[in-house]
């Protein structure tokens, strides 16, 4: 079926003792056991089913097999961040001593896990600068796990270059993991690219409504962990803290997701809770239709500012002039979100009085609510930052991002206009 149809139905039929047609919310910690040998059995993988709801529950369940339908993916871990699942798609692979190489153009926080926590946990994090996507081959060792990036970059706005980073991380036997946040597997799905292993914040466009944080892990099935067992021999080895199960053997191609719930959630517990899977399903029906619409008034906001005699520059892939435009036509349909960026004349003062001036449009930093989002990240986000820093993180004091919403174009434009005329 089309993603559209997966979004209202994956992953559920009207379960057969209550008939209910809406997803339960199965607000429950644990699962009965029939005897003492299902329990067991259960605790060796050898029949499915549920133990406790920090590793599995049903309405969570639900979710990650329609976002793995969505992705074309084989299956899919849910988590209770972004920032989670982020995390733990790094460490069900690498450990202390460890590597990744990863585009610098990242989300806030991932920049700060890459930069910052994973060095003082042992894993170093190489960076490379797009274009430049040459460098993977060249930063490569024996001790490299995984090569990372943004399908389309938050807050730059930059489109990665999947096709080109799968190929050249697998010449090397190494798998890539694509946080794909910001287009959502509606406009674009990085396994069709050859990329292995897809990471969201479903906080964004997939809840959609600003009202729930949570994240998944969603595994391609196609990259051959036992084809690299000294690379990555946590997938091929014993594990002592599971009773000794060799996951590449006992799980074939779910090797990797299993190892994410059994080892990373089970271990350091960030569960997402059945009301938030339940809110953000919810969320995902209406994907569809809601993201043509982020993206007919992305484009609308975006060439009014083009046309304003008080803005220096607009930044949005949907631009045809933007530097991305032919990587977004390759790989997100041409569609760039609701995310954009651009520079009022008067720098910081104008910028800030803009922002002050708005009515409708909220002041705060999220993006891909329903609702039009502004900030000022060189006041806000980024205040701390040295100008040389500000430069090299693509923020001119200047910036304004803008998340834009599902409101009627015309509201939108005219509290843009406002704030701009008082700016
Ligand atoms: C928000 C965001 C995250 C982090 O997600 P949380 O749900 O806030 O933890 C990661 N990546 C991108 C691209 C984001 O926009």
């Amino acid at each position: 079926m089309k993603l559209e149809t997966i979004a209202v139905h994956g992953g559920y039929s009207p379960e057969p003792t209550t008939k209910a047609v809406a997803v339960p919310i199965y607000q429950t910690t644990s699962y009965a056991f029939d005897s003492t040998q299902h329990g067991a059995d259960l605790f060796d993988l050898k029949v499915e089913g549920n133990i406790y709801t920090r590793i599995m529950n049903p309405t969570t369940a639900v979710l990650e097999q329609r976002v793995a339908e969505m992705e074309g993916g084989i299956a899919a871990l849910g988590l209770s961040s972004g920032m989670a699942a982020i995390n733990y798609a790094i460490q069900t692979i690498a450990e202390s001593g460890d590597n990744i190489i990863s585009t610098s153009s990242l989300y806030g926080g991932t920049y700060n896990l890459f930069a910052h926590t994973f060095p003082q946990m042992g894993i170093e994090v190489r960076f490379i600068d797009a274009p430049n996507y040459e460098e993977i081959t060249k930063l490569v060792d024996d001790k490299t796990k995984a090569v990372f990036c943004e399908s389309i970059g938050n807050p730059a706005g930059n489109v990665a270059d999947l096709g080109k980073i799968s190929e050249l991380a697998h010449s090397k036997g190494i798998p890539v993991i694509v946080d794909n946040t910001v287009p959502t597997p509606y406009l674009c799905r990085p396994f069709e690219h050859g990329c292995d292993i897809v990471v969201h914040s479903l906080t964004k466009y997939m809840g959609g409504h600003g009202s729930n944080i949570g994240g998944v892990l969603v595994d391609s099935g196609n990259f051959p962990w036992a084809e690299h067992k000294s690379r990555f021999n946590r997938l091929n080895e014993p594990d002592p803290s599971y009773h000794g199960v060799v996951y590449t053997e006992a799980l074939g191609p779910a090797a990797y997701i299993g190892r994410a719930r059994v080892v990373p959630l089970r271990n350091t517990g960030s569960a997402i809770s059945p009301m938030n899977s339940f809110m953000i399903l919810q969320g995902i029906e209406t994907l569809a239709v809601r993201m043509d619409r982020h993206c007919e008034n992305a484009l609308e906001v975006a060439n009014y500012l083009t046309k304003h005699n008080k803005v220096d520059w607009v930044r949005y892939a949907g631009l045809s002039n933007h530097q991305d435009n032919q990587l977004l036509k390759k790989y997100c349909d041409d569609k760039a979100a609701g995310i954009l960026s651009f520079g009022i004349k008067g720098g910081v003062k104008a910028g800030t009085k803009f922002i002050d001036a708005l009515e409708l449009i909220t002041r705060l930093v999220n993006i891909g609510d329903a609702k039009s989002l502004a900030c000022h990240p060189a006041t806000t986000t980024h205040r701390q930052l040295s100008p040389e820093e500000l430069a090299k993180a693509g923020v001119s004091d200047d910036l304004v991002r803008l998340s834009v919403g599902i409101e009627h174009i015309d509201d939108l434009l005219s509290d843009i206009e406002q704030a701009l005329a008082k700016a």
